[in-house]
């Protein structure tokens, strides 16, 4: 299968107005390669819950996480969403915030972006119900969408980093400008870091474009944002496949 036969895989026609904002802001200092054995490693921020914070399961989580208060979203939602996939999955995705769909049903990416996000996922034989867990950064939807505060998101963050560690992944995903400052730090934009791998708490992880993003460039040409996911995604499979053993399917293109 060629590069634009499976970059066809995961089309979409842009529908709806994008729910995430790019980050916009610029990179202080970058791992300069995309291989893990690289020896320029990002200083992400070690964090981690206090032991009397954490909980022992991820039912205990989804259900004190339902029922919270902490924080302004509480008043305005319709759900809280906290978490979708395989909770044992080797890949952990984390969005930014709920969006009205997301919000409405309960689940994270169910609009179109994540549909888009199932679709990139598929194009490389990686199914989101059974070999990913996806959650939020921020567990309750925002009014009208707009970006969480810095409040939202610090409140939430205790939520965040027990499901990655409940969870257990591998591999982190960050999709977008939220999730890539809470996790990585807040000095660094999308577009310089994308496709390149960070240690962050003894794991992988690569911030990608937001699929509200791709959503807005249609472009497949060389060097476009979906042409670019489309490298990222290959080389996550790839990762993948040598984490669980299995050497991979490498495409005549690959
Ligand atoms: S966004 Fe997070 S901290 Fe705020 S009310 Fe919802 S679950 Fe609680």
């Amino acid at each position: 299968m060629t590069d634009k036969e499976q970059m066809s895989l995961f089309d979409l026609t842009p529908s709806e107005a994008p729910v995430t904002e790019l980050p916009k802001a610029s990179v202080g200092k970058s791992p300069s390669a995309q291989k893990t054995t690289r020896s320029s490693k990002t200083a992400a921020p070690a964090v981690s819950v206090p032991v009397a914070e954490q909980f022992a399961s991820l039912d205990a989580l989804r259900e004190t996480a339902c029922n919270c208060q902490k924080c302004p979203l509480a008043s305005t939602r319709t759900n809280v969403v906290v978490e979708r996939g395989d909770r044992t999955a080797k890949i952990l995705i984390i969005g930014e915030a709920p969006g009205e769909q997301e919000d409405l049903s309960g689940l994270p990416f169910v609009g179109k972006s994540g549909q888009l996000l199932d679709k990139i996922l598929e194009s490389v034989g990686l199914d989101t119900n059974k070999d990913v867990y996806v959650c939020n950064t921020v567990k309750c939807r925002p009014p009208n969408n707009r970006v969480p505060t810095e409040i939202e998101t610090t409140t939430c963050k205790p939520y965040l980093l027990e499901q990655i560690r409940l969870v257990d992944p591998k591999i982190i995903l960050l999709t977008g400008a939220t999730s890539l400052k809470s996790i990585l730090g807040e000095k660094l934009g999308i577009t310089k870091v994308r496709g390149k791998w960070y240690e962050w708490e003894g794991r992988l992880v690569m911030p990608i474009f937001h699929p509200s993003y791709l959503l807005r460039n249609q472009s497949r040409e060389q060097g476009s944002p979906k042409w670019l996911t489309w490298q990222d995604v290959k080389v996550i499979k790839a990762k993948y496949l040598e984490i669980i053993g299995t050497e991979p399917v490498v495409d005549e293109e690959f």
